[in-house]
């Protein structure tokens, strides 16, 4: 008697399906992409599509088993930073988004500053460094630059930065084998999926988990544009902090928790701002306000 063997589809290794309420996404991490869908399309239509880009496939043998899953056990058991961001100069503490800024004293950050966060990020490992400054201060950059063990560096300088010395900042962190990059604001809207960050963003902020922050003051906050103070770099211990956990409640405010953000199908690709949240409605666990989505309708 010959067995019928029936075809099925099946989603490829590397994508992964997300419900919302009303509407779904697939999330393509090979290409970094994802796709958006209705309820109210047509099968055969979301077939196609799906077979055209190449998230589906027809078999009739074994199901594989999901092949690309990052393993969060590194960051989790590990005492890390994904990033370390730090203001050398300026008067104005600034957003990510170029919303809202809050007017200060003009301050520069104390070498000593910068000297006890070297000694206490000693073995720490920081994938980002992300240096903020209104004005160049190549002392304080190169410092940085030459003493702590970082992956890769970001340059936010409000005035842009004269080309000899950005150069001359490359050509260091070429020798220390570090990338380094010009970054500019945040765009909302930006969607981006990263392999890392669909895992990472289970657990983690995909904004301030694994985050600190030094202002000019030698304060330490989850991000520049907090007003909460985890004491200064001068008279804490911060390696101590966060080994003992300080920062575990703020690290892991995952879009799991965040009020409406927890159903969204796009969760696993949305950037976020906590602080904006709070100091717009007093959580900090609302929906960040400048998002216009509502997953519930699916508009
Ligand atoms: S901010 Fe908006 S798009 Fe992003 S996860 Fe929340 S509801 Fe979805
Ligand atoms: S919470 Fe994140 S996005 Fe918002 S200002 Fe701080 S670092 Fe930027």
């Amino acid at each position: 008697m010959e067995i019928l063997k029936v075809k099925r589809d099946r989603l490829k290794p590397y994508v992964y399906k997300v419900e919302g309420p009303v509407n779904f996404a697939f999330y393509d991490m090979l290409k970094g992409k994802f796709y958006q869908f209705s309820p109210e399309g047509n099968v055969a239509e979301l077939r196609t599509i799906l077979l055209e880009n190449g998230l589906i496939f027809e078999t009739e043998g074994i199901v594989p088993n999901k092949i690309i899953r990052q393993d969060m056990r590194d960051i989790q058991n590990n005492i890390q930073l994904r990033n370390l961001q730090i203001r050398l100069n300026g008067s104005e503490e600034d957003n990510c988004w170029n919303r809202e800024k809050k007017n200060g004293t003009k301050r520069s950050i104390s070498l000593y500053s910068l000297e006890r966060l070297h000694s206490e990020c000693l073995y720490i490992p920081i994938d980002k460094i992300r240096i903020e400054i209104e004005e160049d201060d190549p002392d304080k950059i190169a410092y940085i630059i030459r003493n702590f063990n970082f992956n890769c560096l970001e340059l936010f300088a409000e005035r842009g930065l004269d080309h000899t010395q950005l150069n001359l900042y490359k050509t260091m962190c070429n020798e220390k084998n570090v990338s380094i990059a010009t970054v500019t604001k945040k765009i909302v809207n930006d969607f981006k999926v990263e392999i890392f960050n669909f895992f990472y963003s289970k657990f983690y902020n995909p904004c301030i988990g694994h985050q600190i922050a030094l202002d000019t003051n030698g304060v330490i906050k989850s991000c520049l544009w907090s007003d909460e103070s985890f004491g200064n770099i001068a008279e804490v211990d911060l390696k101590d902090m966060i080994i003992r956990g300080v920062f575990d409640k703020t690290w892991e405010l995952s879009k799991r928790i965040i009020d409406v953000c927890k159903d969204c199908e796009l969760r696993h690709a949305c950037d976020d701002c906590r602080v904006f949240a709070l100091n717009q409605t007093g959580s900090l666990t609302a929906k960040p306000g400048y998002c216009q989505y509502n997953p519930y309708t699916g508009d």
